[in-house]
């Protein structure tokens, strides 16, 4: 009757059976007719329409076959021969605190040192008195001469107001002389481990933080209330749906409140207000408190879940601060450092062997060659321990590998959790900063694919910008942001559409355990996909970037719909 239709389960293909002849049709909820789908999926590419009953797809096919699921209530949407693929899922962003601060100053695009003032004048004249200005992503290198900012270019504005503004790749922040004080930062203070507080010529601090140096200010940072986590939340969930982003994994770093979020998420939860699946990774010194709870790697409901933790091997390439087997091309004597929970390298070993043998996940931050390495050192280490369970360890960026490393990564079965888009951005000034060598096995998103590693794309938002599709085109594409490498930036690594989709969609439900229930548009999956205004798969490459998001699907709800600017929550 039906040769192509796939259906959910026997149960279902009998009570089919039944509709067809009898009066009590189990009709879809949903049917989106009239696509151009593509699936994800294998065994079944290319479809014209998607079935939904709750909250997961039932059927995939012609839009006749999938039409006799059609009864008297099914919702029913024409696509209009637009492409439907799985929603995007980001293995890696700082969910709470890149939401909250999509209301404060964003300086990413200042593309110099008087513009990223004035941004900052006029977010002071907005901030009420007693608060914080936050925010940032200032990137220096977009500026003439590329010096780093520092406190006497905002101190004269911000008057009692204390400021700290993050670099955009998170490993620095500038601080006012206000927010020195409170944080008990003077020309006395010794750099921290894995941290520079940053002195001019006669020692004092210049308000600049590095890495581990920050943790002084977020100490005294105040804590978020629930009220306003939830506010942050409700925020990020929005703009998230309009870029047909449906999950993220939210890696949280030490200093940020893991139990709290997922305290937030579950309110939102059972008050039916969540529009996107979150799976969270707390730090990972706080392993113990996941493991004395009997929480596994991926426990949860299909929104939110948890059971893995994030831990830091090094810095970032842009701060001088991942950590490398020989120098920086540009500074002899600089190898990078390795981060705080390396000191010593015992106790993350220690953590990781632990957390592993609770069948916690890890997901660890590494960026230079040697942090890598000394992580898949760890990695190795633990899998001495025999428990049979399966691990799917993650290296979070993986950005320049050694050229020995690519092997062990494969056979070790380590998910490389990437994130294109800085590829393109750092992709203007890294080999000057470690030569040709290093940089062509810098985002090497082919040759790990060549060596059968498991991809997941994502942002690292809000290090970058949340947009899928710009992840997208600059793992198909690898043309530098300042267009000087328009055919590619050592393009021998660039993806094709399909597998960068798939990285950004199966690849990061792999990531979290979830390949079963999402990441493909199959039947028996979660209906979490989306509208997309062009076909990326047969568009310039360069135009992929420009492409919108016209409807998205989380759960076979529509939360999202571009022409009427609508963010839908579900109340049930
Ligand atoms: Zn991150």
């Amino acid at each position: 009757m039906m040769p192509k239709i796939r259906l959910l389960a026997l149960s279902l293909i009998c009570l089919l059976a039944s509709v067809v002849t009898a009066q009590n049709k189990p009709a879809a909820d949903l049917i989106v007719t009239n696509a151009k789908v593509w699936t994800g999926d294998a065994a079944h590419p290319q479809a014209q329409s998607v079935a939904v009953i709750g909250d997961r797809v039932v059927a995939v096919g012609s839009d006749a076959e999938v039409g006799v699921l059609r009864g008297a209530n099914t919702k029913v949407i024409d696509a209009g021969g637009k492409l439907i693929i799985p929603g995007f899922n980001d293995s890696h962003v700082h969910f709470v605190s890149a939401s909250r601060d999509l209301d404060q100053v964003q300086l990413n695009d200042a593309t110099s040192a008087d513009e990223f003032i004035r941004r900052i004048r006029a977010q002071a004249e907005k901030t009420p008195k007693g608060s914080w200005m936050l925010g940032g992503g200032w990137d220096e290198t977009k500026w003439t001469p590329p010096n780093p900012p520092t406190k006497e270019m905002i101190d004269s504005f911000t008057g009692d107001m204390p400021v700290f503004l993050d670099r955009y790749d998170g490993h620095g922040a500038l601080a006012n002389s206000v927010a020195l004080k409170m944080a008990g930062i003077t020309a006395q203070t010794p750099d921290p481990p894995g941290g520079v507080i940053v002195r001019d010529a006669q020692g004092n601090p210049t308000g600049l933080l590095r890495d581990a140096a920050k943790i002084l200010v977020i100490n005294v940072l105040p804590r978020m209330t629930h009220d306003e986590r939830i506010a942050a939340i409700r925020r990020g969930m929005e703009y998230a749906a309009s870029l047909g982003v449906t999950s993220v994994q939210e890696m949280n770093d030490e200093g940020t409140d893991s139990f709290a979020d997922i305290d937030a998420y579950s309110e939102l939860e059972q008050s039916g207000e969540l529009t996107l699946r979150f799976y969270v990774a707390a730090a990972i010194s706080d392993w113990k408190k996941e493991a004395d709870a009997g929480i596994r790697r991926a426990f949860g409901t299909s929104f939110v879940r948890m059971g893995a933790l994030k831990g830091f091997a090094d810095g970032s390439l842009g701060s001088r601060t991942a950590y490398f087997f020989d120098p920086y091309s540009d500074d002899p004597s600089n190898f990078g450092i390795t981060a705080k929970q390396m000191h010593p390298l015992s106790q993350m070993q220690e953590w990781i062997t632990n957390a592993d043998a609770a069948r916690l996940q890890l997901c660890i931050h590494a960026i230079g060659d040697r942090a890598i390495s000394t992580i898949l050192d760890m990695y190795t280490e633990a899998l001495k321990e025999h428990h049979g369970a399966e691990r799917r360890f993650r290296i979070e960026h993986a950005q320049h590998m050694a050229a020995k490393d690519f092997d062990r990564f494969a056979q070790l079965d380590v998910i490389a959790s990437m994130q294109p888009y800085q590829a393109i951005d750092d992709g203007r000034w890294a080999e000057a900063r470690i030569g040709h060598d290093r940089a062509s096995r810098t985002y090497a998103f082919r040759t790990f694919l060549n060596h059968g590693v498991h991809l997941a794309f994502g942002t690292d938002w809000d290090v970058a910008p949340l947009n899928p599709l710009l992840g997208v085109y600059a793992a198909v594409t690898r043309a530098t942001l300042d267009g000087k490498n328009p055919n590619g930036w050592f393009p021998e690594q660039k993806l094709t559409v399909d597998e960068s989709v798939r990285a950004y969609t199966a690849g990061s439900a792999y990531a979290e355990f979830q390949e079963k229930v999402k990441g493909t548009i199959s039947p028996g999956k979660l209906a979490d996909m989306i509208v997309l205004s062009d076909d990326i798969f047969s568009i310039d490459p360069t135009k992929i970037r420009d492409v919108k998001v016209l409807k998205t699907f989380v759960g076979g709800k529509l939360v999202w719909d571009v022409y009427r600017r609508q963010h839908y929550v579900a109340a049930n």
